[in-house]
């Protein structure tokens, strides 16, 4: 980790320099712990650290929170300043930074809050956002990365394998989805994403928040999952039937397997990630359901549950070995049920690898 974040920053720092960036402002979240290794709580007390092109980065950080930074190693990496409790961070900062002119990038979930004020503090600089430098860098992983990320897959997969046992007629959504949380957690993952479980007509909601309804024969039943590995996620959608489904349910169930497996297949490196959003929506048009496959076919996954590189018509960024991305095609039909399907693919040298293997086929649970 402490080689590798050093090369991050050093990469960044290339980075801004073809930008023409003079300063880097990265607050709490994915691209903090990206560059330096550090978790942070994103809280009212300002977090920041500070790249610049021609001096040491500075990761300044509230008093209490040093310790914090420490324990994960952040002191071994980059410099630590920390404010006292009743000083203004953005003395402190501005004493680390100096007035940068040019192009100050701020990461793309600093609190507009801490803008505001970095705004007055850096009066002569332009803003702008930190994902023009870190996106890029994020969006191919390297092994380590992938190893994360198929970790986290194999604890989903083992979770999805378990759910197609268990018998869900009478339980509540709400039941299930916490079943689904706790087996990710006692399967190794430091961290539960989100556990969408949806049953029925909820199915027809692909974000569904698990509700109060009690699951009955027949129900589809969607599951869409995940959690982290050393802060890397996994993301996986499996939809069950209660008992045995009805015609409609098992054919567009059928119809939705194949598209994804259709985009699954058409993932190399050099093909576009429009082509293949186009391969999943391509199968569920043909079979007439073009108007209820409502979202795109997928988004990258690393340390965010959602970045790029996004599989999506106009996206015509060609796929790259080390990318890593759902592929999720749904149908969804209002008052009656949906069906989804999504696995996490990584872009090898001559193709994909699914980092999900647990069954694609409409699997029965028992009635
Ligand atoms: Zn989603
Ligand atoms: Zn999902
Ligand atoms: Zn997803």
């Amino acid at each position: 980790m402490d080689g590798a974040a050093i090369d991050r920053i050093g990469r960044a720092r290339d980075a801004m320099r073809r930008a023409g960036v003079s300063t880097m402002c990265i607050g709490p979240g994915a691209d903090l712990r990206y560059l330096a290794g550090y978790h942070a709580l994103s809280l009212e007390r300002l977090t920041l650290l500070v790249v610049q092109a021609d001096r040491d980065p500075v990761l300044v950080v509230p008093e209490l929170e040093r310790p914090r930074a420490l324990s994960q190693g952040v002191g071994e990496r980059v410099d630590i300043v920390a404010w006292g409790e009743t000083e203004d961070p953005l003395d402190v900062l501005r004493g680390i930074a100096g007035d940068p002119l040019g192009t100050v990038c701020v990461s793309d979930r600093l609190w507009a809050a801490f803008l505001l004020r970095l705004e007055h503090t850096f009066p002569r600089a332009r803003f702008e956002l930190a994902s023009a430098i870190t996106g890029p860098l994020r969006l191919r992983k390297d092994e380590r990365e992938i190893a994360s990320l198929r970790e986290a897959g194999r604890i989903a997969d083992e979770v999805a394998w378990a759910l197609g046992e268990e018998r869900m007629t009478g339980r509540t959504e709400r039941s299930v989805s916490r079943w689904i949380g706790d087996r990710l957690l006692a399967g190794g993952c430091e961290r539960v994403s989100f556990a969408i479980v949806a049953g029925g007509p909820d199915a027809a909601s692909p974000h569904h928040e698990a509700s109060d309804r009690t699951f009955a024969p027949g129900d589809a039943v969607v599951c869409d999952f995940g959690g982290t590995v050393d802060g890397y996620g996994s993301d996986i959608t499996r939809t069950f039937v209660i008992g045995e489904p009805d015609d409609d349910l098992a054919a567009i169930h059928e119809i939705v397997r194949r598209a994804q497996e259709q985009a699954v297949h058409a993932v190399k490196p050099g093909v576009s990630a429009s082509a293949v959003d186009a391969a999943a929506r391509a199968v569920i048009a043909d079979a007439g359901y073009g108007d209820a496959f409502v979202h795109r076919t997928g988004h990258g996954i690393g340390l965010e549950e959602h970045e790029g590189p996004y599989i999506v018509a106009g996206n015509d960024v060609p796929l790259d070995p080390g990318m890593a991305f759902s592929v999720e095609p749904g149908v969804y039909l209002a008052g009656r049920f949906g069906v989804r399907i999504e696995d996490i693919v990584v872009v090898t040298d001559d193709g994909g690898e699914r980092l999900n293997v647990a069954p694609h086929e409409l699997v029965r649970l028992p009635a």
